[in-house]
């Protein structure tokens, strides 16, 4: 056991390194063999932990990783990673040297861009560059064939710069009405057209189109959500082609057990009043965790059975019903399995009428990562206590 650091609170998230090899495997079983797994581990992996999903994720044959930002990139180099890492979103020509220095592959997007960038990259340095077609997502890109010919045109004036591969990403991928996408796609063919030497590496496929479109795959795609084990949206779940494996769960202790009477209060507001004789936990997790006040009323699981939040949730603290008393210590899962009972990351999206990807994301750095392979503990990551305590 590689046990790296502790924690002296009694909430904690769970990673199943396991399950994220095994969707990883598993979707790379569908894909043919030239094409290139690009392992999308951006916002700490999903709330999952950069480091231990990049790292998985490469031994499950994932070649290239993909972050938002360059600092994302940075902090993976610290941490000695050295597969490719691509930057998603835009990168300032200023970092240019930067990125190269730490073999960071940037996307770029803008004729002007390299102009700059130019001036900042040393004589001898290279800089690996993709480039983002703008097909129909609106948000970063080329729109147009006469700026990605300008782009070529610069790139083999200074051969500093590598353009190692062009990308688009899909508005759509993820609902069951595919016209929208196939429009993209062609918008897509066409610009490619206009590369006379193609690129290395072509991709577009997020995780929705990776599972549903074949005809879409060129020879990369980057998977986010499904290798996390999280299906991209409730419509897909019928057209998945094999099972994945919620890799995200977790879990708080009773810190407090207490009888109150009927009619007593309970939390801020004292909104929530005893019917009966009513058994209380007091969970130490709270809306400052990412476990916000809208989940009131949220079932959790504790000796395997549901029950409810009740009153408001606070920062650090929140209560709920016990069928009766349990001693304190007893296990809380709010997000994963407990016996025969689950409460997946969709069911939490739900009642908070949002999208499953942004639950593991808002559990915060508060909240210490245990990660787990064969049901064992094999690392612990607690970013408040960087020393041994
Ligand atoms: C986040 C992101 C992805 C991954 O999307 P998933 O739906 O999580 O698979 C892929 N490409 C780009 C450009 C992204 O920003």
């Amino acid at each position: 056991m590689m046990e790296q650091g502790y924690f002296y609170r009694d909430t904690w998230a769970e990673v199943d390194l396991d399950a994220i090899k095994e969707n990883v495997q598993s979707i790379k079983r569908i894909l043919p063999n030239e094409v290139q797994f690009i392992a999308v581990v951006k916002a700490n992996a999903y709330g999952h932990g950069a480091v231990q999903v990049a790292q998985t994720a490469l031994q499950a044959g994932a070649t290239y990783l993909a972050v938002a930002f360059l600092d994302e990139a940075l902090a993976l180099r610290e941490q000695g990673i050295d597969a490719p890492i691509l930057v998603l979103g835009a990168s300032r020509p200023r970092d240019v040297s930067v990125a190269a220095q730490h073999h960071v592959t940037l996307t770029a997007f803008r004729t002007d861009w390299f102009t700059e960038a130019q001036q900042f990259l040393e004589k001898n340095q290279v800089l690996n560059v993709h480039v983002k077609i703008d097909t129909g997502m609106g948000r970063i890109g080329i729109r147009d064939k006469e700026e990605v010919k300008a782009i070529c045109d610069f790139v083999k004036k200074d051969s500093r710069f590598f353009l190692e591969g062009v990308f688009t990403h899909f508005a759509t991928a993820d609902e069951l009405d595919d016209n929208y996408l196939r429009g993209q796609h062609q918008r897509f063919l066409e610009i490619l057209s206009v590369f006379k030497e193609k690129p290395k590496l072509i991709h577009c496929s997020n995780s929705a189109a990776t599972l549903r479109f074949p005809f879409a795959l060129f020879n990369g795609v980057r998977v986010g959500i499904a290798m996390y084990g999280l299906t991209p949206s409730r419509e897909m779940e019928p057209l998945l082609p094999f099972e994945l494996k919620e890799a995200f769960s977790l879990h708080s202790q009773l810190v407090h057990v207490k009888k109150l009477q009927k009619g007593e209060k309970v939390s801020y507001g004292a909104t929530y009043e005893t019917g009966e004789k009513e058994w209380i936990g007091t969970v130490p997790i709270g809306y400052a965790d990412g476990w916000i006040r809208r989940l009131q009323g949220q079932e959790v699981i504790v000796e395997g059975k549901r029950t409810k939040i009740v009153g408001r949730i606070c920062m650090d603290q929140c209560m709920i019903n016990l069928p009766h008393a349990l001693p304190v210590g007893t296990k809380v899962t709010l997000i994963g399995k407990q016996q025969d009972e689950n409460i997946s990351c969709n069911e939490i999206a739900q009642k908070l009428e949002t999208i499953n990807y942004e639950i593991p994301c808002i559990i915060s750095n508060r909240v210490p990562r245990v990660y787990m392979r064969s049901g064992k503990m094999v690392e612990l990551q607690n970013p408040l206590l960087h020393n041994d305590h």
